[in-house]
């Protein structure tokens, strides 16, 4: 052996160790025959697919995931016919059904007249990055939804609602239809908390929540926690009289669970103050003021003796 071909033999052995040592899985196929000319030995001990199987692009087609198959093998191709290097993230099929998430990065070799030739490329076992990527969207999610529940009761809190009520009054201006508002409040509550204490107390919104869940249950209503012993209940697309017997509705579930309230000045259980508008707003018009008035008809309705409905 001369000089030179030890030398050439020397590089040859480095880069093949060196290429089959590296996590990432070195691989080439021929753009004419759609061939693979080479596979790191690696793939084996990722997939479990032996390099002898293969054999022709199709092997490494048939075994992507079936969600991400046309996507992958419609861009690499695309990418490919195109001269351009690029990268694609899809899911393989390893020898024993799992899946594992793979990120593809090719290469793109020209010729001198600049038809392709061949592809090479490496596969990055991904699937650790995947699942992190994956536990934090979740827990986005969650944190979102966490953000916009009010922890006690478990409905929308006033966050929600202020989003909620944006977007209803919006729709309400551009579709020219009522929107109802009421505005609850429980009466006499701060003698209940100091009878029955904080915690009885806290068991008590939470049983008024959810009666005033039942109580607007059409697909759009909407209640929240507006803060403190006050709920908002949003009646989207709903005028005065429906409106008017929805508020009756709760008022009347509420009273009718006969939740005991020996402090309460008018009578023996947990009642509700309600407050009720109805408007079809004008594009001009801003909720806040809409919920103000809601409000003062509130405090109306605590005026006239509590338990009751105002709407003037
Ligand atoms: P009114 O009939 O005029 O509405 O009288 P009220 O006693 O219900 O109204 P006030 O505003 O004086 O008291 C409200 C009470 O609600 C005081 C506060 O401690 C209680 N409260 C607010 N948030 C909570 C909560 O999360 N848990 C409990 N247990 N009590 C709460
Ligand atoms: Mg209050
Ligand atoms: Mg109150």
């Amino acid at each position: 052996m001369s000089a030179i071909e030890s030398r050439v033999e020397f590089e040859h052995t480095t880069y093949k160790t060196l290429l089959e040592s590296t996590r990432a899985i070195p691989w080439k196929i021929d753009w004419e025959t759609m061939h693979f000319t080479y596979i790191g030995p690696q793939i084996e001990e990722l997939l479990g697919w032996g390099p002898e199987s293969w054999i022709s692009a199709q092997d490494w087609a048939d075994r992507i995931h079936a969600e991400d198959r046309d996507w992958a093998v419609n861009f690499c191709i695309s990418q490919s016919k195109a001269g351009v290097d690029h990268e694609a993230d899809y899911r393989a099929l390893k020898k024993n059904g799992d899946y594992v998430w793979i990120r593809d990065v090719v290469h793109v070799v020209r010729r001198d007249d600049g038809t392709v030739e061949s592809l090479i490329g490496f596969m990055f076992d991904i699937s650790e990055r995947k699942r992190t990527e994956e536990q934090l969207a979740a827990l986005r999610r969650e944190l979102e939804e966490l953000s916009f529940k009010d922890s006690l009761t478990g409905i929308a809190n006033r966050r929600r609602f202020d989003v909620m009520m944006e977007s209803e009054w919006a729709n309400a201006c551009r579709n020219k239809q009522p929107l109802s508002l009421l505005l609850l409040d429980i009466d006499f509550f701060k003698q209940y908390n100091d009878r029955y204490g904080h915690l009885d107390g806290d068991q008590c919104l939470k049983r008024v929540a959810r009666l005033i869940t039942l109580a607007a249950d059409r697909p759009r209503d909407f209640a929240a926690r507006f803060g403190g012993e006050e709920f908002v209940v949003v009646l989207p697309d709903t005028n005065e009289s429906e409106a008017y017997k929805i508020a009756s509705r709760c008022r009347d579930l509420i009273a009718s669970e006969h939740i005991q309230h020996e402090g309460s000045e008018i009578g023996k259980y947990v009642t509700v103050s309600i407050g009720l508008g109805t408007m079809v707003p004008e594009c001009a018009d801003e909720a806040s003021a809409f919920i103000k008035l809601v409000d003062r008809r509130l405090y109306q309705a605590k005026r006239r003796g509590r338990n009751t409905i105002v709407n003037d």
